[in-house]
């Protein structure tokens, strides 16, 4: 199921009370949820010497999702200068971030460094030269061409603006060497809200053998390999979850077989985002309008500015009617924003209870590049986030914008320059 079925029976029972204080619209978070994926994912590798979860900044960057992840035992994956803020704002620190930029500024590589340093992960050689000062720990993004994904999101990686070549990875650790690096990683993302988890498998394996190939090159070896995020989660109601424990089980032998013939084992790392959070946060709506013309339209008062992967990919996200469900009357409807344009859609011909005015729609599996994602066209503001605690109290852990929000990159000092 979308939404785990622990989050509805927690959050169904009380979601009026929550929206009568709070007002929709808002995105509501499952910190015991989320916990729990955390616990989940640590398991699956435990029989890794040194497992890393830098969980994807972008994702869900909100200061309270971040304290649970540091709380966990998580670091950060950034790749900006506010995600580095951010993480840096909750008490990340050194080698729990890292910076896995691409076509990064000066400004980008100057503040990773002023901050505190944290882990570089370069996408691509002609960088080399443009950090300020080689750390000893470097990692590298690659990219290894045409490969079978079966992932329509990042597409073939021969396409794909980010990373190393095959050609020339060997030649990146080779000037990284001889910039001063001393300790090395290798990093890869390849995969985007992927199901099947042997595809991680399949990754981790391709690392390990490029790891074999670089060290007895260059005379190296490797702290760890980072296998990226795109764990995917279902969306749809039929979709079977990955099979975390079956990843975990096979990557573990993989590293096992790695250390016996190497005699060590690097370090694997991760960095999700969808993963851990997307299925623990939904967005609470309420139906304000509807209209029947050649399809019957639902409008409830949020709109793209709060969820874009519906308009921006086509995606699937399920959709609950508080107190009512699939045994009582339905009808086939779109379920629409108020955004002055068409794909301005959450649910396009679904079939759902019939919905009247006044009606809380629950729309599932935001916790991941839904809030995050959101953006200002048409003068829409974003929706407040909310955090359902373990300790079952509701926390603001967002405020809703406002119109002094939009207005304020319009306070500036005046300048002209005469031509
Ligand atoms: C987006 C991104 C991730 C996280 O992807 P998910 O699909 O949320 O797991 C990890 N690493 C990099 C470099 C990314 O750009």
């Amino acid at each position: 199921m979308p939404l785990s079925s622990s989050y509805t029976d927690r959050l169904y029972p009380v979601l009026e009370n929550i929206s009568n204080h709070f007002n929709t619209p808002f995105h509501i978070y499952d910190e015991e949820g989320i916990r729990n994926t955390c616990k989940d994912l640590r398991e699956a590798f435990s029989g890794i010497e040194e497992f890393r979860e830098y969980y994807a900044v972008k994702a869900l960057p909100n200061p309270r999702i971040l304290e649970i992840m540091k709380d966990m035992g998580f670091g950060f994956d950034c790749s900006s200068i506010t995600e580095l803020m951010l993480s840096r704002g909750v008490g990340g620190s050194g080698e729990e971030i890292m910076f896995t930029s691409n076509n990064t500024s000066p400004e980008e590589f100057d503040f990773a460094e002023a901050s505190g340093g944290c882990i570089l992960n370069l996408d691509d050689i002609s960088l080399i030269p443009k950090v300020p000062n080689m750390p000893e720990l470097i990692c590298f993004r690659y990219n290894p061409g045409a490969r079978r994904t079966g992932n329509d999101i990042i597409g073939n990686p021969t396409e794909a603006k980010y990373g190393v070549s095959h050609d020339q990875i060997i030649d990146a650790y080779r000037q990284a060497k001889e910039r001063g690096a001393t300790r090395f990683g290798l990093h890869t993302m390849l995969a985007s809200n992927e199901l099947h988890y042997s595809y991680m498998v399949q990754t981790a394996e391709m690392l390990l053998e490029l790891v074999e190939e670089i060290s007895e090159k260059l005379q190296i070896t490797f702290e760890f390999i980072n296998i990226g995020g795109g764990l995917g989660i279902p969306y749809r109601p039929e979709q079977e979850a990955l099979d975390l424990a079956a990843m975990g089980r096979e990557i573990t032998e993989l590293f096992t077989a790695f250390k016996a013939k190497h005699s060590y084992m690097p370090g694997l790392y991760m960095e999700s985002g969808r993963f851990v959070t997307g299925p623990h946060g939904a967005l609470v709506v309420k139906a304000i309008n509807r209209k029947d013309i050649y399809h019957t339209y639902v409008g409830v008062d949020a709109c793209m500015s709060a969820l874009m992967r519906p308009a921006l990919y086509g995606a699937y996200h399920h959709i609950d009617v508080l107190g009512k469900n699939m045994d009582g009357e339905t009808e086939t409807v779109d379920v629409v924003g108020s955004l002055c344009e068409n794909n301005d859609k959450f649910a396009i011909q679904r079939t759902l209870p019939v919905i009247t005015d006044g009606d809380i729609l629950i729309i599932h599996d935001t916790g991941a590049h839904g809030q995050a994602m959101g953006f200002n066209y048409n003068g829409k503001l974003r929706p407040k986030e909310l955090l359902l605690r373990s300790d079952s109290e509701v926390e603001l852990i967002r405020r809703e914008e406002t119109a002094k929000d939009y207005f304020a990159t319009l306070e500036f000092t005046e300048q002209r320059l005469k031509l």
